[in-house]
């Protein structure tokens, strides 16, 4: 039980374990232990403090979940406004599928709180991370009018859940910024497609990055990624002044 004056429901066992992760829906053979809410708890406060050290997500900005059930769906998520630098076991909550808290009703999710639950809703994703960085920023704002921001051929690009090699371009799909959590909850569902290739994260204009992954590691391993990636394609468009 982590501490901080709250206790949580306990984690079902995990089911099975693939391409390195834990997943909780998939009855097949128990070959890993899932981390316990504590160590949940634990887990996200190292990776907000990592990513507040990078410039990532100063402030209360950015909020992070994890699955903790499937069925029902169960995710431990940050709760609202509070300060990333420093978080404590009592800065998190368990939320519904609904986007409802399950056992404290003295503090609030983050505002955000529905964009975590329609991605969790999809096949294969444990860890949704939201981060808000000046180059995420930044490339959201100048590739708006595209729909998307195309990053190709570089070797970091393999640190992505199922890229091989550096012989690739992923697209990362840009929403207008709004708050209508609901509306845009939708048009996640709606848009983000898993076909040719699952996406790895999409960017709101003016705002940050969602990006997610089938575990906690998986999922801070495509912030890393990412926010290396931004800025190289960042200042490179800026040394060579184009866009
Ligand atoms: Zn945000």
């Amino acid at each position: 039980m982590p501490s901080g004056g709250m206790e949580f429901g306990r984690a079902r066992a995990p089911d099975t374990v693939a391409s390195g992760c834990v997943v909780a829906h998939d009855p097949v053979t128990v070959t890993a232990r899932a981390p316990s809410l504590g160590e949940s708890v634990a887990e996200l406060r190292d990776s907000a403090r990592l990513f507040y050290d990078r410039g990532w997500a100063f402030g209360t900005s950015g909020n992070y979940s994890v699955v903790i059930d499937r069925a029902p769906l169960r995710l431990l998520i940050t709760a609202s406004g509070r300060d990333k630098r420093r978080l404590s076991a009592g800065d998190f909550l368990v939320v519904d599928d609904a986007g409802l808290p399950v056992e404290r009703k003295d503090s609030k999710p983050s505002a955000e709180t529905m964009l975590h639950v329609a991605l969790a809703r999809r096949p294969g994703v444990g860890c949704v991370l939201h981060t808000h960085s000046v180059w995420n920023t930044v490339l959201s704002e100048r590739h708006a009018g595209d729909g998307s921001l195309r990053i190709a051929d570089y070797e970091m690009l393999k640190g992505l859940a199922g890229i091989q090699t550096h012989d690739t371009a992923v697209e990362i799909p840009i929403f207008e910024n709004t708050q209508d959590i609901p509306a845009l909850a939708e048009r996640l569902v709606r848009e983000l497609n898993p076909e040719p290739s699952p996406p790895h994260a999409f960017l709101i204009v003016g705002h940050g990055l969602y990006t997610w992954g089938c575990d906690l590691n998986e999922a801070r391993r495509h912030v890393e990624i990412l926010e290396f990636l931004f800025e190289v394609v960042g200042r490179r468009s800026a040394s060579v002044g184009r866009d």
